[in-house]
């Protein structure tokens, strides 16, 4: 089952490149990253983005020389969600097979409901409606929800619902997610990855995290805190979502990016 999997994903993979190898320098490259600093969003449990300075300046020796030393969570500022991090027994970071990371892009817009609704959760109707509109999502896809909060992501109590840390901060998390059955029709679609432009695949007042156990149980890692994910196409993209390698790791902080033919 696993390996059929994976070699699903790693013939999706070589048909995202054949279709757009040849156009790769002439095409677009979309940062999907949000830098790490001191401001980077983290759960309010988790320890925070560190950065300091080992050196920065003229050396003795005549040249110039920079270094830092950086820390943090696994789980914060834009990362991915091993499916280690809700299953046991399922992949960690360095497990996950590139297949899974690299693959053509499937952006479903919701800002209009998320706009409505700050505990908004993703639903099947949403996937089905914009499957009718560009077809079935295909194996191995990576799939990116748009609630168009990417832009609140400097402000935390406009991004989270809450700007406290600490265990009592969590109850007041508010942010829209993905539901349980949405995540139930993405795992039935075999899709590489799944992503999403809020803290979190569960939508901040979630008790449950039934999307993570979902999605994670079948082996499916999960993007958050994505970027502005507002110049991309619904389809046509192909993402590149590569995770720092970190062994047994249960997550860890992302580069994601998308490259769009053409001009
Ligand atoms: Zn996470």
């Amino acid at each position: 089952m696993l390996f059929r999997r994976t070699a699903l994903a790693l013939s999706t993979l070589c048909l995202a490149f054949s279709a757009s190898a040849q156009d790769i320098a002439s095409g677009r490259w979309i940062d999907l990253t949000h830098a790490f600093n001191e401001q980077s969003v983290y759960w309010p449990t988790a320890e925070t983005f560190t950065k300091t300075e080992v050196y920065h300046g003229h050396t003795e020796g005549g040249w110039f020389y920079s270094a830092y030393n950086f820390s943090a969570a696994e789980h914060g500022g834009t990362h991915m969600d091993s499916p280690i991090h809700f299953a046991e027994g399922a992949n960690t970071t360095d497990k996950v097979p590139v297949g899974q990371l690299i693959g053509l892009g499937f952006v479903i817009d919701v800002s209009r409901q998320a706009a409505a609704n700050v505990d908004y959760l993703v639903s099947v109707a949403d996937i089905e409606a914009f499957e009718a509109k560009h077809g079935r999502i295909p194996a191995g896809a990576i799939v990116l929800l748009n609630t168009g909060r990417a832009g609140l992501y400097a402000n935390r109590s406009a991004y989270m619902g809450t700007a406290e840390r600490g265990a009592a901060a969590v109850a007041k998390l508010h942010f829209p997610g993905l539901s349980a059955d949405g995540a139930a029709l993405l795992v039935d679609r075999r899709i590489g990855a799944v992503g999403i432009d809020t803290p979190s695949i569960d939508y901040g007042q979630s008790k449950t995290f039934s999307a993570h156990v979902t999605l994670m149980t079948n082996n499916i890692p999960a993007f958050e805190n994505v970027a502005d994910m507002s110049a991309l196409p619904p389809t046509g993209s192909t993402i590149v979502a590569l995770p720092m390698k970190i062994e047994g790791g249960s997550g860890g902080p992302l580069r994601i990016v998308a490259h769009l033919p053409g001009r």
